[in-house]
């Protein structure tokens, strides 16, 4: 039977070369059974109908039943159409076609009832429907079809080419009626009768025919329960996996390093959090398991110090350990603040970046290679191959979001046991959706920042207002803090937002002028050379203000810049406002944030700016960032690593059934981590099917 899943789509009833080159290159689907996994986004009670009084033009979808009184032309060139007078006993509406209209004025007689359906608009002050369906009354009555009709997605290329939510439930009719066998079971028998699902080909048929609400409701449960707990269910099976396979190196000893640096150079006592963190990672450190955990802290939170102590036990055991940061500039500020932290303490130290020139490649080489070099840190230069080290530990991956779980795996197969793994985010990820991104991972929190931090104060201004804006800067520079200003960019308009950047330094420059101000800039398309002289005016104070785009977003610590000024805010997501306020509060003074932005804004733009202002709490705001625009447009989700693109569950809607979904996938696989038993077989069969090209590069052996 898998054979007719595999089918070219060419071999579909109603699907010549053409359209299945436009099903390949628009929707991805070249089988059968591509196809028939490409679900409905909606459905559209076909049982209701409107009257025409009732119809507004803020109405989805509707039906209506009526009369054609006559057809004519308006309008010409382009914009040249039919139209129709329509009408019921409430009153009348336009149709309106811009093509085919020849066909339409043969099929549809006036004077004849038609049931009519499509979206309602409006023009010229009069309620219209462009290219409605339209079905002769009688006809709608032994519709085969359900009640509830499938609506697809399509693309404007398909809808040119009359490849319309409708084309496409009549090809799901035809692939399906085809379907003369059972789809085979995917879920244990067990599993079935113990959460009550449907079976699997009932599901996959009724979820694009379903005939009543309760039986989509049943469809639909069974195969987000099924997306769902095969991604738990993998995820589980690594994790356990890899605790099986690879004995961790064992740090036993707390030594010189770690305790010369805890009792003499660290500058301040830790929090309560970052002493519980650095007890879960000890505990980890120490077990013989290989370390793979996730340390979650706020912006601003201290991770920088957990991760040195770790560095240090691995260290003080005779292993070599790494920092991996997403981008230069973080980079650079690890290595400096971690090379004067170690001040008076005997570790060697270095960063390995793009722009390291040759010789200090060769230097890190070697010492490398003859273990006298302690900690590397760097970006994504150190997963290159040409950097080998003779006794990796523990690797530490800085601000996770920017790596996929592929760049993290590089990372153990730069020694043959695989070192420690600890990975820190900034960006607070709900717990569900950590689940899933970070399935694999345990988790640290440091749910407190370091005391005395006084919280940032946010405020909103138009560009209209950017005078008192600057009045307001001048005075926070007279008290001797800094600023950041940053602009957004965004990459499909990379000309434009450099224009934006430009613009505003020259209104910067103009409104602070030398001598009495020095303004540097930060910008992508500098070398890095002159970015880090830039960093370093700022840094050490020369600079009152940094004008930069989103490339400080992470990480950069600069406790004494205490203002924020973030430019067309509106066009920044949740978390990289969040990232970006995080920027500031992080000395004694009061810092603030302020967000700039047009008059006229979006509805979304306006709630996430609300969000701002009502809170800095980083769960709450990643919490309202996932209801807002939904797991697909977060952060990191693109290079997480998620196998597939979800086809019918919603990370951001379904947490409840993710939580469910884990704990009966844990319970099976603390049973049966094998898949031995012959109830399981189909699990192992299945997890092969949706994951095998995945495992290649996942499971080290
Ligand atoms: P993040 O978690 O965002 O990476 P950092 O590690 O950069 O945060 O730390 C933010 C700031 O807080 C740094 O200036 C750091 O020196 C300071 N800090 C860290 N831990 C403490 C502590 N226990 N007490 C006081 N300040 C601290
Ligand atoms: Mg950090």
């Amino acid at each position: 039977m898998p054979d007719f899943l595999d089918t070219n789509i060419t071999y579909l009833h109603g699907v010549g070369p053409k359209r299945a080159e436009l099903l390949n290159k628009e929707l991805n689907v070249y089988t059968f059974g591509d196809l028939l996994w490409y679900f409905p986004y909606k459905y559209i009670d076909r049982t209701r109908f409107f009257k025409i009084s009732e119809l507004d033009p803020d109405l989805p979808f509707v039906q209506v039943r009526g009369v054609i009184k006559g057809y004519y032309t308006e309008g010409h060139g382009a914009g040249k159409r039919l139209v129709a007078d329509f009408q019921d006993d409430t009153g009348s509406i336009k149709l309106v076609w811009f093509k085919g209209v020849k066909w339409i004025t043969q099929s549809f007689n006036p004077g004849v009832e038609f049931i009519v359906f499509g979206k309602p608009g409006v023009f010229n002050g009069m309620i219209n429907i462009i290219h409605p369906e339209i079905e002769a009354s009688n006809k709608a009555a032994e519709r085969v079809s359900s009640a509830l009709q499938a609506q697809y997605n399509t693309s404007e290329n398909l809808k040119n080419h009359f490849l319309t939510s409708k084309a496409l439930d009549k090809l799901m009719g035809n692939l399906i009626g085809q379907m003369n066998f059972r789809l085979p079971e995917t879920l244990p028998g067990y599993l079935i009768s113990k959460y009550h699902l449907m079976d699997f080909d009932e599901a996959m048929r009724k979820i694009h025919f379903p005939s009543n609400n309760a039986e989509l409701e049943k469809a639909r449960y069974r195969l987000k329960f099924e997306e769902l707990f095969f991604i738990q269910l993998n995820l589980l099976r690594f994790k356990n996996n890899r605790s099986r396979k690879f004995r961790g190196f064992v740090f036993s000893n707390v030594g010189d390093n770690f305790n010369n640096f805890y009792f003499h150079n660290l500058p301040f006592t830790l929090t309560e959090a970052q002493k519980k963190v650095m007890k879960e990672i000890r505990k980890d450190l120490g077990s013989g398991k290989q370390m793979n955990r996730l340390l979650q802290g706020d912006v601003g939170s201290g991770k920088t110090l957990v991760a040195l102590m770790s560095m240090l036990i691995a260290i003080d055991n005779g292993y070599q350990a790494c920092i991996m940061a997403p981008t230069e500039i973080l980079a650079n500020q690890h290595f400096q603040t971690i090379t004067k932290l170690l001040n008076g303490i005997n570790i060697k130290v270095r960063l390995l970046t793009g722009s390291s020139v040759r010789s200090s490649r060769k230097e890190i080489s070697e010492s490398l290679q003859d273990k006298s070099l302690d900690i590397l840190i760097g970006t994504h230069a150190l997963i290159e191959d040409s950097v080998q080290f003779s006794r990796l530990g523990l690797v530490i991956i800085d601000e996770q979001h920017r790596f996929g779980v592929e760049q993290r795996a590089k990372l153990w197969q730069k020694s043959l046991n695989p070192p420690h793994i600890l990975v820190m985010t900034a960006t607070p990820i709900p717990r569900t959706l950590a689940m899933t991104l970070y399935g694999d991972l345990d988790v640290s929190v440091i749910d407190e920042l370091p005391p005395g931090r006084i919280p940032v104060k946010t405020m909103h201004f138009f560009d209209s207002e950017r005078n008192k804006v600057f009045g307001f800067l001048r005075s926070r520079i007279s008290e001797g803090r800094q600023v950041f200003v940053v602009y957004p960019l965004i990459k499909e308009s990379e000309k434009m937002d450099y224009k934006d950047l430009e613009d505003g330094w020259d209104t910067i420059s103009r409104a602070f002028p030398a001598p009495e101000y020095c303004v540097s800039v930060v910008h992508g398309k500098m070398t890095s050379a002159l970015k880090e002289e830039s960093m370093r005016l700022f840094r050490e104070g020369q600079a009152h203000i940094l004008v930069a785009t989103t490339v400080i977003e992470v990480g950069v610590d600069i406790p004494n810049a205490t203002v924020m000024v973030i430019e067309s805010a509106e066009r920044f997501g949740l978390s990289q406002l969040h990232q970006l306020r995080g920027r500031v509060g992080r000395g004694a003074d009061q810092s603030y944030c302020i967000l700039m932005s047009s008059a006229k804004l979006s509805k979304e733009a306006a709630m996430r700016i609300e969000v701002m202002l009502r809170t800095n709490d980083g769960f709450e705001i990643a919490e309202t960032d996932l209801q807002l625009r939904g797991p697909g447009d977060i952060e990191g989700t693109m290079q997480s690593g998620i196998p597939f693109d979800l086809k019918i569950a919603n990370l951001g809607k379904d947490g409840q059934l993710i939580e469910y979904v884990r704990n009966i996938a844990e319970e099976i696989i603390s049973k049966d981590p094998l898949f031995e038993e012959n109830s399981n077989h189909i699990l192992a069969d299945e997890l092969r099917r949706l994951f095998s090209k995945q495992q290649s590069w996942s499971n080290i052996s």
